[in-house]
């Protein structure tokens, strides 16, 4: 996995979020504030943008990169909560990148959000897809299973939990102002989740 994979990544979810970014604010409108899809589409422009104008000599520096880049330009929560993700990622990721290493790097990103966040699984939020994607990576290491179809499993992952979140009540976010009111709907940051974990599925495939 070099360079180029994790910049594809990164290019492949601004053009995910920018094609769902409706669908985001909308998910967004029923329990938030209709900013999902505009803060996203911003923030992983600007990241897609930044790769461009400097591009990184490895895969941990685009991920340092897009993480302080969605810090910096995304307003709402999921600024800061998936900028930690990326930023820790690229912190661990041990070269050469292999799977194995893949996967302790995401997993060490997924811990970093939920501290961050103090969410849990089952709180409605975008750790109800990110924890899923992860175990289906460290199940993918397990089996000797290679790393596209690990992604694509992760993605699959991912979806899945995005979907679950359907009936769940919110107890964290601003989804959570809403109590019993929140059951229902998708979470927003669930649903970008597995638009970020297909995007890597569709770079490895490239
Ligand atoms: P904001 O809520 O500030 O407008 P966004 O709309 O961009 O920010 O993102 C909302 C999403 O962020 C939620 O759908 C949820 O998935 C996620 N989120 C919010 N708070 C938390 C939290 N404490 N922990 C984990 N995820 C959270
Ligand atoms: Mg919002
Ligand atoms: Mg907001």
């Amino acid at each position: 996995m070099d360079t180029g994979l994790f910049v594809a990544w990164l290019d492949e979810a601004a053009r995910l979020v920018r094609r769902d970014r409706e669908r985001l604010t909308e998910l967004d409108a029923a329990i938030g504030d209709a900013d999902h899809g505009a803060n996203l589409d911003r923030g992983f422009t600007e990241v897609a943008k930044a790769l461009a104008d400097r591009p990184p000599g490895s895969p941990a520096q685009v991920l340092t990169e897009a993480g302080t880049t969605l810090i910096r330009r995304v307003g709402g929560a999921s600024g800061p909560l998936y900028g930690s993700m990326f930023r820790q990622m690229g912190r661990t990721l041990e070269s050469p990148v292999t799977l194995f290493h893949f996967e302790a790097a995401f997993e060490a990103g997924v811990v970093a959000l939920e501290r961050l966040g103090k969410a849990a699984v089952g709180d409605k939020t975008m750790v109800d897809a990110l924890v899923p994607a992860s175990r289906a990576l460290a199940l993918a290491v397990r089996d000797g299973i290679g790393a596209l179809e690990a992604f694509e499993r992760a993605a699959a992952a991912a979806a899945e939990g995005a979907r679950d979140t359907i009936p769940l009540q919110a107890r964290k976010g601003r989804a959570s102002y809403l109590g019993e009111r929140s059951m229902g709907h998708e979470d927003p940051g669930a649903a970008s989740t597995a638009l970020i974990m297909e995007a890597l599925a569709t770079a490895a495939r490239a």
